[in-house]
């Protein structure tokens, strides 16, 4: 195994984190309070201030522009859409460079990497014919337009995707899309153009064969994003989080990704290399805010010493060092499986990591505010947006029970495969 970035990855990370720490950290305060400002006002706060555009253009003429894209498959558009070195990186080298991109909450927009936009790319890439990758791809690339990805709902347990009831009927040459979805993040942007919206289209068909993918114009007759959901109290300002429902949104059938029934496939595909960026931009974030406590804990005084050395706070850091040095190895292991061996073989790797990775994260970030006692939970420090951020992680993109379920499975595979065989399950009236 050889987790090492490679040079061209390791100069990538290197200048990412010069951005981060030069151009967009020192601006992010006042992004936060200009957004604070236009709401007590009772001004829109959705569109972005002017300073993003700004930094998105810089960081495009420095080469730092759509670094997610995949070795092999995204080199095309990675030469032409101002990846520095013209081709993709692979999951271990892009881990390297999303780590760094994780230590801010503008970052990833920045350098137009934020989720959802990032896996809705990667579905146009493998699985977009040619006329949706120039109507849609090709603007998201770009960064003129937006994009959410539109699953979850309201009405079902949509950890199980398989439950989903919006519909995405056959009509002739047509497809009728009927349904509300929520969660859908990125639906708040006022350029969010494209939504990915899974719905059911052959309710007899196997199971995993059922739904399909439909790439929707958000301004098609019968879309309407109903309201924006706070999560942990926070909007998450330029993208948010749409309730959006769907009225007989009539569309031609060219709109549906890789034909109808694909969607499981498809959502196997777009989620393997997302949780891998979605983890390792955690543990960016936990870096960060073990720096910040280990500020904090050293510089402030309680009871005639450092905060660092009262109590077991010692070891609490030195825990939180152990935690973040323990998850970025397991996440860089998930990474090269998925180089090495594809998402088939590295289920159980991107599994452990989606289950292992936002806990972890949250529990550093709660012991940083905790060291930063009130100021912790204000918005004067990073820390409160922070854990917001790695909580909704333990959800987003499938609950941490799901996650260790699959882990569970596979571990377990052989031995029940085994039991099975000798017939010893049977013997105690066992049937599975
Ligand atoms: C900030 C944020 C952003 C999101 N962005 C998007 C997005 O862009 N697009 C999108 O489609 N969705 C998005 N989601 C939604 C997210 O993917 C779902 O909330 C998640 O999949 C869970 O579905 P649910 O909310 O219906 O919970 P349910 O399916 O109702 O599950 C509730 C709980 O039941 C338990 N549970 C479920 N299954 C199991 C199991 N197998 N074993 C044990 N316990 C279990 C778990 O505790 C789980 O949390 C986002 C969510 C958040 C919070």
């Amino acid at each position: 195994m050889d987790f090492a970035p490679s040079p061209r990855a390791a100069d990538l990370a290197t200048r990412v984190r010069a951005f981060v720490d030069t151009e967009i950290e020192p601006v992010e305060p006042a992004v936060l309070r200009d957004v604070a400002a236009r709401r007590a006002r009772g001004e829109d706060t959705w569109p972005p201030p002017t300073v993003v555009a700004d930094l998105q253009a810089k960081a495009r003429r420095h080469g730092l522009w759509n670094l997610f894209l995949p070795a092999g498959h995204g080199d095309a558009y990675a030469a032409r859409f101002g990846t520095d070195g013209g081709t993709g990186l692979s999951n271990t080298d892009y881990a390297a460079v999303a780590e760094q991109t994780g230590r801010s909450a503008l970052a990833p927009l920045v350098f137009n990497c934020n989720a959802p936009d990032t896996g809705n790319m990667e579905v146009l890439l493998r699985y977009g014919s040619p006329e949706q990758q120039q109507e849609w791809l090709e603007p998201l690339l770009d960064g003129r337009v937006r994009s959410a990805f539109l699953m979850t709902e309201p009405g079902v347990a949509s950890s199980d995707a398989t439950n989903m009831r919006a519909t995405a009927a056959l009509d002739g040459d047509d497809v009728v899309l009927d349904g509300r979805k929520w969660w859908s993040t990125g639906a708040g942007h006022p350029d969010c153009k494209v939504g990915v919206f899974m719905g059911l289209t052959d309710p007899t068909a196997s199971r995993h064969r059922q739904h399909s993918m439909v790439l929707v114009p958000l301004e098609a007759p019968g879309v309407k994003v109903e309201r924006l959901l706070t999560a942990l109290g926070q909007y998450d300002e330029p993208l948010g989080h749409g309730e959006v429902s769907l009225t007989a949104v009539r569309l031609p059938r060219t709109a549906i990704l890789a034909g109808p029934g694909r969607a499981s496939e498809i959502a196997q595909g777009r989620l393997g290399p997302g949780r891998v960026h979605h983890c390792m931009r955690l543990i960016g974030l936990a870096e960060k805010s073990l720096e910040l406590a280990c500020e904090r804990s050293t510089s402030r005084v309680a009871f005639g010493k450092p905060i660092a050395d009262l109590g077991g706070n010692r070891e609490r850091l030195a825990r939180a060092r152990i935690a973040i040095n323990q998850s970025r190895l397991l996440v860089l292991h998930a990474a090269w499986k998925l180089d090495t061996v594809g998402i088939e073989g590295a289920q159980s790797e991107v599994s452990e990591i989606k289950a292992a990775v936002p806990q972890m994260a949250c529990d550093v970030i709660d012991l940083a505010i905790q060291l930063h006692g009130g100021g912790g939970m204000s918005d004067d420090f990073p820390l409160a947006a922070a854990y917001a951020g790695a909580r909704s992680l333990r959800l987003a993109d499938g609950p941490d029970e799901v996650h260790l379920g699959v882990v569970a499975r596979i571990l377990l595979r052989p031995y029940a495969a085994r039991a099975a065989a000798t017939g010893e399950l049977a013997s105690h009236g066992v049937t599975r």
